[in-house]
């Protein structure tokens, strides 16, 4: 274990898409202008990657998280979408659509075919998503390490109220409820399917277990962090690394600053706030994941809630608007994450 005061030499991050892509672009630029605490141009980054958004469609498999990660720090992504390809065309979906193949409502560019293209051959010739990842990577050069969870098959699928279906419900995939329903319907309930028999892929316990800080961005807690926690083994190594664990809330204001986490967070029972979502991750001190968590200034009330569940908060700025605020907000949970590392070497110095 590093003792207090070593320098920060790796850091793990557990990422959605757009969430956290966007704050993984201003962890990359504090270290590299020096304004992450401890850290400097050289400390190592691996993301380990949601693959539970990973959908098949016209025979291609597409990996929007680690595809939105890839692009974005590798500056190919679409930076109005915030997912896809910059310069895009549509041609392939048109054509597609002119066919009416289904679905017609995803996403499909043309320059983002290529990527689907490769990595579908590349499964079809046996290889991991992981090993695959890595290839893609070697041309778009995101300056981490970006790992899927897991090499194996997971889907999160939503059931939705269909008054005409004999059961009253119908299940989607999780692309199909955001994409095509927009989310506007209720999720009733989640199933990842494949995740209990889902095995990290290689890299990830290490990465959680052998790093200097794990960050848990702002992404979706329930269908982004939520599945890669849950991927069997993920929790135990969490549990067992001697690295701090620090979360930055994207519930900011009492709500989500974009996407369906007010959804999916309604699906599994958890309220719409900052210090419910730091309760829901829970103290790694109780059997949870978090060592430390950041609300918004603007949830200041939210630090006793979460402290009440044993988390330790505190309230810093949390938008995301440029580089150097996002920076800011990584800076400030590794500052958080070195003061705990310190605090309990003292306990155990005190202990000894
Ligand atoms: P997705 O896979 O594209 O949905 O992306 P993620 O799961 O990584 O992140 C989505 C989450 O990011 C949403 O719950 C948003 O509330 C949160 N988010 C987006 N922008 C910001 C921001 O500027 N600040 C904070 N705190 N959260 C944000
Ligand atoms: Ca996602």
């Amino acid at each position: 274990m590093s003792a207090p005061g070593t320098p920060v030499r790796r850091v793990t991050v557990l990422s959605g898409g757009m969430g956290g892509a966007r704050f993984l672009q201003g962890l990359r630029h504090g270290l590299a202008n020096g304004l992450v605490p401890g850290a400097s141009a050289d400390t190592e980054v691996t993301v380990v990657a949601n693959t539970a958004d990973d959908i098949w469609v016209h025979g291609l498999k597409v990996c929007p998280d680690l595809d939105t990660v890839m692009y974005t720090l590798g500056d190919g992504i679409d930076l109005e979408r915030g997912w896809g390809r910059r310069d895009e065309t549509w041609s392939v979906k048109e054509e597609l659509a002119a066919y009416g193949v289904e679905p017609t409502w995803f996403g499909l560019g043309d320059r983002d075919v290529a990527t689907h293209l490769v990595r579908t051959q590349l499964i079809e010739a046996g290889y991991p998503l992981s090993d695959i990842t890595a290839a893609l990577c070697r041309r778009w050069q995101p300056g981490v390490r970006l790992l899927p969870m897991t090499d194996d098959r997971v889907e999160t699928h939503v059931a939705i109220a269909d008054p005409e279906a004999p059961s009253g419900r119908r299940v989607v995939h999780f692309q199909e409820y955001w994409v095509r329903l927009r989310a506007e319907v209720p999720a009733e309930a989640l199933v990842f399917v494949g995740l209990d028999e889902a095995e990290p892929a290689p890299g990830v316990v290490e990465a959680l277990t052998e790093t200097d800080v794990v960050l848990l961005p702002p992404s979706n807690p329930v269908v982004s962090v939520g599945t890669i926690l849950g991927v069997p083994g993920v929790r135990a190594a969490l549990a067992a690394s001697d690295a701090p664990v620090v979360g930055l809330s994207p519930i900011v204001g009492g709500a989500p600053v974009r996407g369906m986490a007010r959804q999916v967070l309604e699906a599994v029972g958890v309220e719409v706030t900052a210090g419910a979502v730091g309760a829901h991750y829970g103290a790694r001190s109780a059997g949870g994941v978090l060592d430390g968590w950041l609300v918004d200034e603007r949830d200041a009330d939210q630090v006793a809630v979460a402290e009440a569940a044993g988390v330790p908060t505190r309230a810093v700025p949390l938008m995301m608007s440029d580089h150097d605020a996002t920076a800011a907000m990584a800076a400030a949970a590794v500052e958080m994450a070195l003061e705990l590392r310190t605090g309990r070497a003292d306990r155990t110095d005190r202990e000894a």
